[in-house]
C-alpha cells in the first residue's frame, strides 16, 4: 500500500494491485469536485409497481453524473469513489435535498400517490447532523414524509450502535420508511430484520435472476418473502426482467418489482409519464 497526499491534508491508501491508484483515478477525483461546484449530479427515476394492483407505487432515485465531455457516468463508477473520498457527504446532501424538491414538484402537480426512495450512503448516515438534515428538507419543502423511502443497507445496519438506531427509530416516528436494501448480498443476519425497525425489504437481483428456471432458487425466495411477510415488511424485488419472473414473484405475493421488464431508470419528464400509464 502507499500513502498518497489527496487534496490539502486528507491522506488515502491505495492498493495498487487493484489498480485503483491511476492517473485516470486522479482525475476522475478532481473532475468529481468540480462536477459537485457546477451541479453535474443529477437523479433518474426508476418506476416500481404495487404487483396486487398494476399501479405504479413509486420510484428510486438513482443519481447519474452527467459529465459534460464523457456524458452520463454510472453510480457504479463514482459512488466508490465518492464514499473514499468522503465527497459522498455533499454528494449524499444533494441527492437527498433534490428528492425532497422531486416530491414537493411533482405533489404541485397533483401526482400524490407515490414514494420515493433514496439511497442513503452508511457515512452519510452516520453523519452527526443526519437526522437534523433530514428534519430540516422536511421542514423545507413540506412533503408528507411517507412519500419519502430511506434505503439503507446491510453494512449500515451492522455498524448500529444504539444512538444510531435512535436515529432510525425517532425518522420512523416522523413518518419517514426505511428500507434494507440489497437484502442477503452482505452480512445479513436474521437479527437484523428482527430487530430493525424497517418497512420495506428489497430482495437482491441475485435473488431473482433465475426464480424462472430454477426450483431451488425459487424456494428460497419464496421462504425469504415468507419471513418478510411474518414480520409484516413489504417486499419488494429488484431487477426484475422478465415475464416468468414477473409470474414467479405474483405467485409468492411480492408487494412491489422494481427492473427493467418494466423499465430502467429515466430521467424526470420520462418518469412523469408513467402516473398517467396503466400497466
Ligand atoms: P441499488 O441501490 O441496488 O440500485 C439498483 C441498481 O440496479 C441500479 O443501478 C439500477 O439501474 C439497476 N437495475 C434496476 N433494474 C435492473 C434490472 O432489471 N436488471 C439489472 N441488471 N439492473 C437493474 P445504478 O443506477 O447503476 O446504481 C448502482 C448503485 O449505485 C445502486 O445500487 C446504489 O447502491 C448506488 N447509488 C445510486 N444512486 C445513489 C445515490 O444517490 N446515493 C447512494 N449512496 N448510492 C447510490
Ligand atoms: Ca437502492
Ligand atoms: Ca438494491
Ligand atoms: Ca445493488
Amino acid at each position: 500500500y502507499r500513502a498518497k497526499e489527496m487534496g490539502r491534508n486528507c491522506f488515502v491508501f491505495y492498493n495498487p494491485d487493484q489498480n485503483v491508484y491511476s492517473h485516470e483515478r486522479l482525475l476522475l477525483e478532481n473532475e468529481m469536485r468540480r462536477a459537485l461546484r457546477e451541479n453535474q449530479f443529477q437523479l433518474f427515476f426508476q418506476p416500481q409497481i404495487d404487483l396486487a394492483t398494476g399501479s405504479l407505487a413509486g420510484f428510486e432515485s438513482l443519481a447519474r453524473w452527467n459529465h459534460p465531455q464523457k456524458g452520463m457516468i454510472s453510480p457504479g463508477l463514482f459512488i466508490p469513489i465518492a464514499e473514499e473520498t468522503g465527497m459522498i457527504l455533499p454528494l449524499g446532501a444533494t441527492v437527498l435535498r433534490d428528492a425532497f424538491a422531486t416530491v414537493a414538484r411533482w405533489r404541485e402537480q397533483g401526482k400524490e400517490a407515490f414514494k420515493l426512495s433514496v439511497n442513503i450512503s452508511g457515512r452519510q448516515f452516520y453523519q452527526k447532523n443526519f437526522l437534523s438534515d433530514v428534519m430540516d428538507l422536511r421542514d423545507r419543502y413540506r412533503i408528507p414524509p411517507h412519500s419519502i423511502e430511506l434505503e439503507i443497507t446491510e453494512s449500515i445496519a451492522m455498524q448500529m450502535t444504539p444512538s444510531t438506531m435512535d436515529v432510525l427509530l425517532q425518522l420512523r416516528k416522523e413518518g419517514f420508511l426505511i428500507s434494507l436494501d440489497d437484502f442477503g448480498t452482505g452480512y445479513s443476519s436474521l437479527k437484523y430484520l428482527q430487530e430493525f425497525p424497517l418497512d420495506c425489504l428489497k430482495i437482491d437481483r441475485s435473488f431473482i435472476e433465475h426464480i424462472d428456471t430454477d426450483r431451488r432458487q425459487r424456494g428460497l425466495l419464496a421462504s425469504i418473502v415468507g419471513m418478510a411477510k411474518s414480520l409484516e415488511l413489504t417486499v419488494v424485488a429488484e431487477g426484475v426482467e422478465t415475464e416468468g419472473q414477473l409470474s414467479v414473484l405474483t405467485d409468492l405475493g411480492c408487494d412491489r418489482i422494481q427492473g427493467y421488464y418494466y423499465s430502467p431508470p429515466v430521467p424526470e419528464h420520462q418518469a412523469l409519464e408513467f402516473f398517467s400509464r396503466t400497466t
